[in-house]
């Protein structure tokens, strides 16, 4: 099925690696011309050197200026922006509310809701000039159940659905569709060591700790991350064309979080 998004011009936050690494792929394989930002160097340099088409910034989106620099070499690459892909987020703490340090809630919510802010301020002006504007924003399950020992990740992802929502209705008149994808337990190293932390906390096997997590999952196997790229391509393209607004749950309809 042609997608029809050949030369869209779309920058993936944190695309070196995982969910974002799959989608820059997604995204080429459909003709789409993809610049990604990490902060991880070698990832970055592999990912370019896999598709030398794929441009490059270091950036990390809880700091402005460096947020500020990657806009302006995306303007410099790419002429302008269709599609934004806010996929930039950590883990964070593992633990009780009265056990995680300030430091590391304040890291949390910085990368993963407030770098989400910083991008999308820079790229609304140059969505608006686009006649197919997209922005996806990852969520998470998190951010449609409570997570106990992950309430700074939980508040994040909870709050990536409200900033879609509101910007979904005001970026309509503009002809901007934003969207949220809540992945459920995605197949990778950073869900082993979300797994592995829990079952720490718990004093639990990885084994037992998994067992329990899969306990509120209908469909009883991790998501495949390239599943993921897949319906942020489907959003990005004129298929998508009037969907907007929506937090689409992709996780083996997943229940609750353990
Ligand atoms: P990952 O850990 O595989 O990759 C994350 C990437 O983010 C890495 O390349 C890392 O270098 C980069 N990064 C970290 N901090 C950054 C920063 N400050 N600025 C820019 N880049 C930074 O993660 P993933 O599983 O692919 O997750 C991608 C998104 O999907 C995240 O927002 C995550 O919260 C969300 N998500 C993941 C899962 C899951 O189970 N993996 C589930 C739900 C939601």
């Amino acid at each position: 099925m042609d997608m029809h998004i050949k030369d869209l011009r779309v920058l993936i936050t944190a695309g070196a690696n995982g969910i974002g690494r799959a989608t820059a792929l997604a995204f080429r394989a459909e003709g789409a011309r993809v610049h990604i930002c990490d902060v991880d160097e070698k990832a970055m340099a592999a990912l370019t050197e896999f598709d030398p088409a794929i441009t490059a910034s270091f950036c990390d989106v809880s700091d402005r200026a460096q947020v500020a620099d990657l806009f302006k070499a995306v303007e410099k690459q790419m002429g302008g922006l269709d599609c934004l892909i806010n996929n930039a987020g950590i883990a964070g703490p593992t633990g009780r509310v009265d056990e995680i340090t300030v430091e590391d809630w304040d890291q949390c919510i910085a990368i993963d809701l407030t770098g989400q802010f910083n991008c999308a301020r820079l790229a609304v002006p140059m969505l608006k000039r686009s006649q197919n504007a997209s922005m996806t924003n990852l969520s998470s399950q998190a951010g449609k159940h409570g997570f106990p020992l992950r309430s700074p990740y939980a508040a994040a992802k909870w709050g990536v659905i409200g900033f879609t929502k509101a910007l979904s209705a005001e970026l309509g008149e503009f002809g901007i569709r934003v969207n949220a994808i809540c992945p459920g337990l995605v197949d990778g190293p950073r869900i082993q060591s979300v797994i592995a932390n829990k079952a720490r906390s718990l004093n639990v096997s990885h084994e037992d700790m998994t067992e329990h997590l899969f306990s509120g999952v209908s469909i009883k196997q991790f998501v495949d991350p390239h599943d993921i790229a897949k319906q942020i391509v489907f959003l990005a393209s004129p298929y998508g064309k009037t969907i907007s607004g929506q937090d689409v749950s992709i996780c083996g309809d997943t229940r609750m979080l353990r």
